[in-house]
């Protein structure tokens, strides 16, 4: 996504002083999670809340798929690793029973045409308002960097919240979508160089006529860090953005679901530009974007668990809202 944002000055402070404020952050004790005492590596893990404690969400299993995307190394748009990570999350949805489909297709990129694949979870209702949730999986293309934070995080929610939502009946009909192409092959962020998955997508869905269905589109991106803050993003649909952040405030994370705002380009644009309901979670104040230390190091399963109840809470107020 674009930072375009930093380059204003409110930004700048503002970007100054969560980095002054992360630099003094540090992981939380690891051994106080009685779900990874069986593991090996359990003194590596740090603890995750327990799922009853967020809406069944597991933030421990959440974490592990960072781990193992993480584990895959880099995979950019067109990468032999892309590959990999698409046959672990596929392998995951599968192993979940989730209606699994694949959207391949090339793109014209600055490196030439090149393949890619959106994965997509299709559960089915008689309803057919639906509610798309989305992430993306690509990673940045700079040397070595494996983007645990940025591209593995959200991805490693979505996993957990398809494995949630398949397993039971829905209002709605519910879409979880893994893009690939979200970052520009540049180093920096021009259009159309970048969100190359949505796009196609949000074009396919509008040939098709069924665009129309989608009442509500909920992307996350960059959901990690230790003691996130999610601002809300000025380009996203109101009333989606006050759902969700006021199902956070209810729940007691006011303090991660901020009230200020800022401008970021991000996979839920193309679907904006379409006129459907929009919103983003991100935390793209840290101090490690789209550099090779967003590492496995900077992920707290407590963040992705907050960001998982946040969406399990949220989907009945927009159940109700969209019907
Ligand atoms: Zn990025």
């Amino acid at each position: 996504m674009s930072a375009q944002f930093r380059t204003i000055a409110f930004g700048m402070v503002v970007a100054a002083l969560l980095c002054m404020a992360a630099c003094s952050r540090q992981p939380s004790s690891a051994n106080d999670g009685a779900n990874t005492a069986a593991s090996p590596q359990a003194a590596s893990i740090p603890a995750a809340p327990a799922a009853e404690t967020t809406g069944g969400f597991d933030g421990a299993r959440s974490y592990k798929h960072v781990a193992q995307l993480v584990a895959i190394g880099p995979h950019p748009a067109g990468s032999d690793g892309i590959h990999r990570a698409q046959t672990y999350i596929l392998e995951q949805l599968k192993s979940y029973g989730c209606p699994v489909e694949e959207q391949d297709f090339h793109a014209s990129t600055p490196a030439g045409n090149v393949a890619m694949k959106n994965i997509i979870v299709k559960i089915p209702s008689a309803n057919p308002n639906m509610i798309l949730y989305a992430t993306h999986y690509d990673t940045k293309r700079i040397d070595n960097f494996v983007g645990a934070d940025d591209g593995g995080s959200s991805t490693g929610v979505l996993l957990e919240l398809a494995r949630l939502l398949c397993a039971r009946k829905n209002a709605e009909t519910i879409w979880l979508a893994f893009f690939d192409g979200e970052e520009a092959f540049e180093l920096q962020w021009a259009d159309p160089d970048n969100t190359y998955g949505s796009r196609e997508l949000a074009a396919s869905l509008a040939l098709s006529g069924n665009l129309r269905h989608v009442k509500a589109m909920i992307l996350t991106d960059m959901v990690g860090p230790y003691n996130p803050v999610f601002r809300r993003e000025s380009n996203s649909t109101p009333w989606l953005t006050d759902m969700i952040w006021s199902t956070a405030a209810r729940l007691g994370y006011g303090k991660v679901f901020v009230n200020d705002s800022a401008p970021v380009e991000d996979d839920h644009i193309p679907f904006l530009n379409r006129d459907v309901p929009a919103t983003d979670l991100i935390d793209l104040d840290v101090p490690y974007w789209h550099t090779t230390r967003d590492t496995l190091d900077k992920i707290d399963p407590r963040s992705l668990a907050i960001t998982g109840h946040v969406l399990i809470a949220s989907l009945p107020e927009i159940e109700k809202k969209i019907r």
